[in-house]
């Protein structure tokens, strides 16, 4: 069984993208820049926001972040999307989610400018990934393409299972996954008989939100795991969704939580805002 290591391979990118982005800012004079929007007072999300920022910090961007208290309002956060749009030190825009449950999430995705959704969640660049076209693509299944690349994993006409199909991560996935040419079956809360779909896996890709989801009498020998999952057990620390005690004996590639895919999503979210920068100074010139 051998770690994909999402930790050291987010680590080097990071390095790259800075390097790049000493020769961009001398080549085009701009400064690549972030605009979070924090909604509430979710430690989870306040983490990740944070995490967010530190990143940027380390390779060069400018960041901003807007917190809003959880009782904002639907026009309020549109007005700040839309200064977010026109404000030309931003090539990057990112909501944090989830949203408050009196905000139509929705609509707010739909408001960001298709050029500036460095999450890739706007249905413009949602269409753009379905038909293979280049776009800006989800950072976690983006990051997950990384690994498979960095560790020569071939995807054409393998089995891949996914489970879980959230418009962050399984949707994309399966599209990624689907336009790399693997054969691709798609399972999630209403799919019966889970067991009998995961052991056809030659690769399966888990994102879900349950702990130890995926046990060893689900999975073939030699099976490649990718858990996406991020739950907190109750001893505190972070898991997945596969039990990977007794699923990594059978592996012969497996993601491990913390410092698989987690680190990765970061990564692809400075990839995607660098890719961003670049294309508006490009259409400034
Ligand atoms: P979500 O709640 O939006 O979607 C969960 C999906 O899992 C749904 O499609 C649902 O149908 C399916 N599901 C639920 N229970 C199931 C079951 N018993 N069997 C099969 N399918 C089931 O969640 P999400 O935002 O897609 O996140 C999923 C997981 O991935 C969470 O643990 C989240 O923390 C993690 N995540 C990790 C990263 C990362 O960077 N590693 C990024 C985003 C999300």
């Amino acid at each position: 069984m051998q770690l994909l290591d999402g930790k050291s391979l987010s680590k080097k990118i990071e390095l790259t993208i800075a390097d790049e982005v000493k020769e961009f800012k001398v080549s085009s004079g701009v400064v690549p820049g972030l605009a979070v929007m924090l909604v509430g007072q979710d430690p989870a999300s306040a983490a990740y926001v944070g995490m967010k920022k530190k990143a940027c910090d380390r390779v060069g961007f400018y960041s901003v972040t807007h917190e809003m208290p959880e009782d904002i309002s639907q026009e309020t956060i549109e007005n700040t999307i839309s200064m977010m749009n026109n404000n030309p030190s931003i090539d990057g825009i990112l909501i944090q989610l989830p949203l408050p449950p009196q905000i139509d999430e929705t609509k707010i995705l739909e408001l960001v400018a298709p050029n500036k959704d460095v999450d890739g969640f706007h249905p413009f660049n949602v269409g753009r990934l379905t038909t293979g076209l280049d776009g800006f693509v989800p950072c976690t299944p983006l990051g997950v393409m990384e690994l498979f690349k960095e560790y020569d994993i071939d995807l054409k006409g393998k089995n891949c299972v996914v489970v879980g199909a959230s418009n962050i991560v399984g949707k994309p996935m399966a599209a990624l996954l689907l336009n790399a040419d693997a054969t691709v079956e798609i399972c999630h809360i209403f799919t019966d008989d889970l067991k009998k779909h995961t052991l056809d896996a030659d690769i399966l890709l888990v994102g879900v939100g349950a702990i130890n989801l995926i046990t060893d009498d689900m999975v073939k020998q030699d099976v490649i795991i990718i858990d996406i999952g991020i739950n907190r057990a109750d001893n505190g620390k972070l898991v997945g969704d596969v039990d990977f005690k007794n699923v990594s004996n059978k592996c012969s590639y497996i993601t491990p939580v913390p410092g698989g895919v987690g680190p990765m999503t970061i990564a692809m979210l400075l990839k995607n805002t660098l890719k961003a920068a670049k294309a508006h100074a490009k259409s400034r010139i």
